[in-house]
């Protein structure tokens, strides 16, 4: 799959060296964040890792088809060793070696979420020596996973402020269940990851709602536009409804709030039987639910931010206890909640969280260890 040579290597049996972590993978939230998270902690570390117990609590548990991408993909970009890379496996064991920028292209296969398997080899890679490009193939608009605007316009420039400059282009959409979506990714890094504090969104700058449709009828779009508008009271020139190309049928509904220190993206699938209108409230819904807290980081937001603003504070190291991360956002989700202890477990950095008064908002730090 890589420009660059080295193949990787197999692991017969587990290594047993004295800083391999073992993860429980059924704990918390128990979905395939626990993997990637792991793999792209211990990309970043050096740390070697078993996952134990992977999606126990799934119906289908073990590796799926992106979450094998993704453990081949953090495979192929050091080289390392890894043993229970298959499908349906329930432990996988990675011990990485010194990450190698280059050339990559990662096929998930299937529709599963080709953004996912950049999360697990992007932070060592903005942190790498050299720069590196990415194709990713797979889906970019499914439900459960951050879409290709989601990482385009709300994650990457949070990530970008923190010293790596990467940008994201989207090739050709691909939506659940025929996949075939490609979208390519420049990283040029930076040594130490800077952490920010966001506790403020500041004044709405611009909004906008789209509805994409995919060989469906273009009326679908219209009337989810249509719907997000007046729920939101907001003007016509505010909503596109678009065809675009994809290989099967798709329908997401896309809403962008970009604020003076931040920019964030909601978003609602159709899905068959389901009405148009439905789908458009529920997303004009979450807006609503966001712009209501006040906070400037949403649900999703806030589990993705956490590692990179851990690692930046593991990086920091204890001679520079003032420096780290923190970002106010709305009640923590349980995968923000499992985030956070294995980034305490991983990186043995100090996170708090403080809950408002109110209940509404929390403020979350993530400081040196
Ligand atoms: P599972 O094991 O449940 O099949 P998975 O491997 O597909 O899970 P999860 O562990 O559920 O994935 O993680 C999903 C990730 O996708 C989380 O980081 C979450 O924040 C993100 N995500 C889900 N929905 C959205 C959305 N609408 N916008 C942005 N990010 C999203």
């Amino acid at each position: 799959m890589s420009t660059t040579g080295r193949s990787a290597r197999r692991l017969d049996r587990a290594p047993l060296m004295t800083n391999h972590l073992r993860i429980d993978g059924s704990y918390g939230e128990g979905g395939g964040q626990i993997v990637r998270s792991a793999l792209a902690l211990s990309l970043v570390t050096g740390r070697p890792v078993t996952v134990d117990n992977i999606r126990a609590g799934r119906p289908r548990p073990g590796l799926m088809r992106q979450h094998l991408t993704a453990v081949r993909a953090a495979v192929e970009i050091c080289a390392g060793a890894v043993m229970g890379a298959r499908l349906g496996s329930l432990s996988v064991t990675f011990e990485p070696r010194p990450v190698r920028p280059g050339s990559y292209c990662f096929r998930v296969g299937t529709a599963g979420s080709a953004a996912l398997v950049l999360q697990t080899v992007l932070p060592a890679l903005a942190i790498a020596g050299s720069p590196s490009q990415l194709t990713l193939q797979g889906g970019t608009d499914n439900p459960w996973a951050p879409p290709f605007d989601f990482l385009q316009q709300a994650f990457l420039p949070l990530l970008n402020r923190m010293g790596p400059r990467v940008t994201a282009s989207l090739e050709r959409r691909g939506f659940y269940p025929a996949g075939g979506g490609q979208f390519t990714v420049t990283v040029e890094p930076c040594a130490q990851l800077a952490g920010f504090q966001l506790h403020d969104r500041g004044p709405l700058v611009a909004h906008a709602v789209r509805a994409l449709v995919a060989n469906l009828p273009r009326q679908i779009a219209d009337r989810e536009v249509r719907t997000v508008l007046a729920k939101l009271g907001w003007d016509a020139p505010c909503g596109t409804a678009e065809q675009v190309t994809a290989h099967g049928r798709g329908n997401v509904v896309l809403v962008e709030l970009h604020s003076q220190h931040v920019s964030e993206v909601f978003t609602g699938f159709g899905r068959l039987g389901v009405r148009a209108e439905h789908v458009a409230a529920d997303v004009a819904r979450q807006v609503t639910d966001y712009l209501e807290s006040g906070a400037p980081v949403g649900p999703y937001l806030a589990d993705q931010l956490l590692l990179p603003l851990g690692v930046s504070a593991w990086q920091t190291g204890a001679a520079d206890r003032h420096r780290g991360g923190s970002f106010c956002t709305v009640p923590l989700t349980r995968h923000a909640l499992t985030h956070i202890d294995l980034l305490r477990r991983f990186l043995e950095i100090d996170i708090r969280v403080a809950a408002a008064d109110n209940g509404k908002t929390c403020c979350v730090s993530l400081l040196p260890p």
